[in-house]
């Protein structure tokens, strides 16, 4: 299995990312929002491993985690079951089954943001605290997957300064839309996640319910001699190191000068 750290890592540069690019679409985004919307995509690159008793997420917050967890290996198993073809290889344990899929990562983001949405249909307060339950939930997964290792009391006691902190900034420039965009950011962080275990030399079914070869559960990837062993040295040493790279490379854009400092230098290499 890959490391909760590397997908909290790609999911972290995801959201970062898109805040880029919504911002040079011309929404109203600054480091506050980006730092948000990545906490939250790291958080969400390691929900679909749920599905694994020993996943972080699994294990992050005891008894509720782990109930979850066994839920969702269930349905995980019976899906696969009920929908695989004669080509299709077993998978009894249910792991990087649905939650690994498009319209899985879809339903995950969904049954978040439908669950805010519904909580603000009965009232404004409900609303509230069902959007900081969630945004607290994806913060400490981030926090737990990602280094340095806290204690989980620690963790959960950072992840509560930096919801309240985190629910004031996305309240303020976003007030009307935060289903939408919780639930967004959260689909798009498992699928992050989704794609990242196809680095592996065990895939990802990434084209389900579509079939290739044959296979509804296809592992796609990369092609074979570029797969790297899960948890190994190539995951350690380089893919780990760059997708956190890439992560503060993708904040540091928010701070007011990087660019035009970028530009600059840019200027200076060209000799204008
Ligand atoms: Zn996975």
């Amino acid at each position: 299995m890959v490391m909760g750290r590397c997908h909290a890592a790609h999911g972290a540069s995801a959201g970062l990312g898109l805040t880029n690019l919504a911002g040079a679409c011309g929404a109203h985004v600054d480091l506050a929002v980006a730092l948000v919307i990545g906490g939250l995509g790291a958080g969400a690159a390691i929900a679909p491993d749920l599905d694994h008793e020993g996943a972080t997420a699994s294990r992050s917050l005891g008894p509720i985690t782990a109930g979850a967890s066994l839920g969702i290996r269930k349905l995980s198993a019976f899906t696969y079951r009920h929908t695989q073809t004669k080509a299709d290889r077993s998978n009894k344990s249910g792991h990087r089954g649905i939650t690994h899929t498009g319209p899985g990562a879809v339903a995950i983001g969904a049954f978040f943001g439908g669950t805010i949405a519904i909580a603000g249909a009965f009232s404004h307060a409900a609303g509230t605290w069902a959007a900081v339950a969630v945004i607290w939930l994806f913060f400490t997964w981030a926090l737990r997957a990602l280094p340095p290792n806290h204690s989980h009391k620690r963790d959960y006691i950072t992840a509560t300064v930096l919801t309240f902190a985190g629910w004031w900034i996305l309240r303020t420039h976003y007030a009307g839309i935060i289903p939408v965009l919780l639930g967004s950011v959260i689909a798009i962080g498992c699928y992050v996640h989704a794609i990242g275990d196809g680095l592996t030399d065990y895939g990802s079914p990434l084209i389900w319910p579509f079939t290739w070869k044959g296979q509804r559960w296809y592992p796609c990837g990369m092609p074979r001699f570029l797969r790297f062993k899960a948890g190994k040295k190539v995951e350690n040493r380089l893919v780990y190191p760059l997708s956190l790279v890439l992560a503060v490379v993708l904040a540091a854009w928010f701070i007011p000068g990087v660019g035009l400092l970028v530009e600059r230098a840019i200027d200076r290499m060209a000799g204008h």
